[in-house]
């Protein structure tokens, strides 16, 4: 047995789809705060895994922005459609395969229409490679209880949430929870903190990582940010990048938002402030809170 414990690892893992809005900018603090208050490393990955999102270069942008709040990354920045990535996803497909655990979905999107989980119309067909057709993993009908860091114990049947589920998508691209769940191992994070609008796709990150073998990591999700109509902030919704020509005042109401205390109005260097909220981190002061509501961008 190995007794040394795994120094906390964290990470932060934003979609190359456009500047850094403010919402993407919290999981950056929350996750960065995390792993600085507990001497853990945190780690960078552009996740583009669906290229077809990618917007040529947002990643550039995306260090930039980090850079100017003082957010500073460990290590190599990792890229999903990297070649080496590429091959990791390749091999926990096959080894999916060989527990017999996946089937190609022909159904069309009209034919999925209407359905919230995947009705199974597939599993029982006979393969066709030549057919255009996506791969989904089998999943069992039974409760993963997982404790989350921020929202406490958590109860989900993926069966029930959604159904098998893609891993390869009919375009050829390997699907966001294959990907997630390899590069969370890969990367040895032993913490994910991101945003309550993932919480839900948790279960079948655990469900994969039990069916391939890989540790389960800490989960922790932080609230959202929404307008004044519950809408979450997002590139879709039109958040605007966030200012990085004054990251103090961007991160003073990030933090102020977090229900985390603030230094004196005293001048501060954007490395000071950071290093004052990583110093002051108090995760409690948000601990089940599930949205905050801001009026404007920032
Ligand atoms: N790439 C996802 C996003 O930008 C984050 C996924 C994750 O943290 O697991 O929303
Ligand atoms: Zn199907």
């Amino acid at each position: 047995m190995n007794n040394k414990a795994a120094v906390y690892t964290g990470r932060f893992a934003p979609s190359p789809s456009g500047d850094l809005h403010f919402g993407s900018l919290l999981a950056a603090l929350v996750s960065y705060c995390e792993a600085r208050s507990n001497q853990g490393l945190w780690r960078l990955r552009i996740e583009d895994v669906d290229s077809t999102r990618t917007v040529i270069g947002a990643d550039e942008r995306i260090f930039k922005t980090l850079q100017a709040f003082a957010l500073h990354w460990d290590g190599d920045v990792i890229y999903q459609t990297s070649e080496q990535q590429q091959e990791h996803y390749q091999q926990a497909l096959q080894k999916l395969q060989e527990l017999n655990l996946t089937y190609q979905c022909r159904c069309t999107r009209k034919q999925l229409a209407g359905h919230d989980t995947y009705p199974g119309h597939c599993r029982l067909l006979p393969g066709n490679h030549s057919a255009p057709h996506s791969i989904r993993v089998i999943v069992d009908d039974t409760d993963i209880c997982f404790d989350d860091g921020f929202q406490g114990p958590q109860k989900q049947n993926p069966a029930k949430q959604c159904g098998d589920f893609n891993i390869k998508r009919k375009d050829g691209l390997f699907s966001y929870q294959l990907a997630v769940v390899v590069d969370d191992a890969n990367s040895g994070i032993t913490h994910v903190v991101r945003g309550i609008d993932i919480l839900e796709s948790t279960a079948r990150q655990i469900f994969l990582q039990q069916k391939l073998g890989l540790p389960t990591p800490q989960y922790a999700h932080f609230p959202i940010i929404t307008n004044q109509h519950g809408r979450k902030l997002s590139k879709q919704n039109h958040a605007t990048a966030v200012n990085r020509e004054d990251p103090v005042t961007v991160t003073r109401l990030a933090l102020q938002l977090l229900n985390q205390s603030l230094p004196d109005k005293k001048p501060m260097t954007q490395q000071q402030l950071i290093q004052w909220a990583v110093d002051h981190w108090q995760p409690d002061r948000f601990k089940g809170m599930k949205q905050i509501v801001y009026g404007a961008t920032p």
